[in-house]
């Protein structure tokens, strides 16, 4: 397999979750494994989140897994005959207290609020835009409108507003519940959807925080952005999270499609400049679902979301209930490792006007700096956190950075990290030794070989968070 420093995110789901299938997309390339929390029950997580532990140790593959949670249901109800179809020109009313199954004259709503968030001339999305309703008017619990764009609507089909305006609260009391699932496995990653503010983000954490002593575990957290809102809080909402998803298929109903691939780049871009991770993700290898090759305009998108330097691509249905998951991994990981090597390389331009105050952070620039430089083989960080190897990896170097820590859970979250490889080694708090210990462990590993000059960095006292504060230029004995 060739190296590959842009990480893949593979959701799972009935196609994936038989140990043997689960083991060979984890053996094609997978680095974090997605629960979404929009399917199946808490008992359903557990176990997969169990076979993933096992899976993965037998793979030898430490993958990190990422509990997404579903979120506000904006949704329709259910049609008596399981769907309509809409014919364009025609009258239909969503109607929040209607609970007779729906018709060809309305639906009822699971989302109850709606009446109270629109107002007429409002665009209405259904079905990630495939029909398109327009507001006449709303008459207490009913929301009359005129189809604009026609099709089948079948049941509990998602619901988006043009330009954003639903007032639903990001996290529920089923998403509550489901972090606390979540932390009872250790979720290395916790992705809360439809986040608008900051302020989700806060209570999330809040959430966590109070139920770390309990579960000893606190995950990090990703906003995904998909609603209009979020999009002017950017970088409040980047402040208050570990990383952000650019979940295009929520966001494109809600900005418009034309409207993404510009936000892509400026989501990745930012993220990465207030040192957060960032994932790429939906209708990536999409036509994969049903077919074993991926459509010339897939392999481009993949291709381009690793140039515009995102940490992970996500594989959603591909992955989940596709017929091809193991080869959709495959290929996936061949695009990114083709797309890296024809990446161009400007450290410098990246450092010039960085500025830092922290020792730590000083010296993985310092590290980066001297790597690139010089030409070095490798950049090795001990680190008990992982802050050293996220701040080194902020940055475009074809140089790759080998993150050794005794932390598993450490471990576990790197594998998100661009261009890092994380593994697990025992510290000696002896720094000589365990400076030793990293050469020897690389070399059994085939990944340092006698005369290859690499940066190392770490901090004495050995062992301590933060404490990064040495950086040394070695040739392998
Ligand atoms: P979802 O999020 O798959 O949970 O809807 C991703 C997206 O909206 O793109
Ligand atoms: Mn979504």
């Amino acid at each position: 397999m060739a190296r590959r420093a842009t990480k893949i995110v593979a959701t799972l789901g009935p196609a994936s979750s038989d140990p043997d299938t689960l083991e060979r997309i984890l053996r094609a390339g997978v680095n974090v494994v997605r629960l979404n929390f929009s399917h199946g029950t808490a008992q359903d997580h557990i176990d997969r989140a169990a076979l993933v532990r096992e899976v993965s140790q037998r793979a030898g593959r430490e993958v990190a897994i990422m509990a997404d949670l579903q979120g506000p249901k904006i949704r329709v109800g259910k049609f008596a005959d399981g769907k309509v179809m809409l014919e364009p020109g025609t009258k239909f009313v969503l109607d929040a207290s209607r609970t007779e199954p729906g018709d060809l004259a309305g639906v009822g709503l699971d989302y109850k609020e709606l009446p109270r968030d629109v107002k007429p001339g409002d665009v209405l999305l259904l079905n990630d835009g495939l029909i398109v309703l327009t507001v006449d008017r709303v008459k207490g619990d009913q929301v009359h409108t005129t189809v604009k764009l026609g099709g089948i609507l079948s049941n509990n089909k998602g619901i988006n507003k043009q330009g954003g305006g639903l007032t639903a609260p990001a996290l529920t009391a089923k998403d509550m519940e489901d972090i606390r699932t979540a932390m009872s496995f250790q979720a290395d990653y916790v992705a809360v959807s439809f986040p608008k503010t900051a302020t989700d983000m806060e209570m999330a954490r809040q959430l966590c925080n109070v139920a770390a002593a309990e579960f000893r575990h606190k995950p990090a957290l990703i906003a995904k952005i998909e609603r209009a809102e979020a999009i002017p809080n950017l970088e409040s909402i980047l402040k208050a999270s570990d990383g952000i998803m650019v979940a295009r298929g929520d966001l494109a109903v809600e900005v418009g499609n034309a409207a993404v691939p510009a936000l892509q780049k400026r989501m990745i871009r930012l993220a990465r400049e207030h040192d957060k991770v960032v994932i790429t993700a939906t209708q990536m290898m999409e036509s994969m679902i049903t077919a074993p090759v991926p459509t010339r305009a897939e392999v481009s998108d993949v291709a381009n979301a690793v140039l515009d330097g995102t940490d992970a691509v996500m594989l959603s249905a591909e992955t989940a209930s596709g017929k091809y998951p193991v080869e959709t991994v495959e290929q996936m990981a061949a695009i990114c490792a083709e797309a890296e090597m024809a990446e161009d390389v400007k450290l410098d331009a990246d450092f010039t006007g960085m500025s830092f105050s922290r020792i730590d952070h000083s010296i993985a620039m310092g590290a980066l700096f001297t790597a690139y430089h010089l030409g070095c083989k490798a950049i090795v960080a001990l680190t008990d956190s992982g802050s050293t190897a996220l701040w080194m990896s902020r940055h475009r170097i074809h140089i790759p950075i080998y993150a050794l820590t005794p932390k598993l859970v450490t471990q576990r979250k790197m594998a998100l990290y661009r261009n890092v490889r994380p593994l697990l080694m025992d510290q000696s708090a002896e720094r000589d030794m365990a400076l030793a210990d990293a050469e020897a462990h690389l070399k059994k590993r085939g990944i340092m070989a006698s005369g290859d000059i690499y940066a190392i960095t770490c901090g004495e006292p050995m062992g301590a968070p933060g404490g990064t504060n040495m950086l040394k230029i070695v040739r392998a004995e």
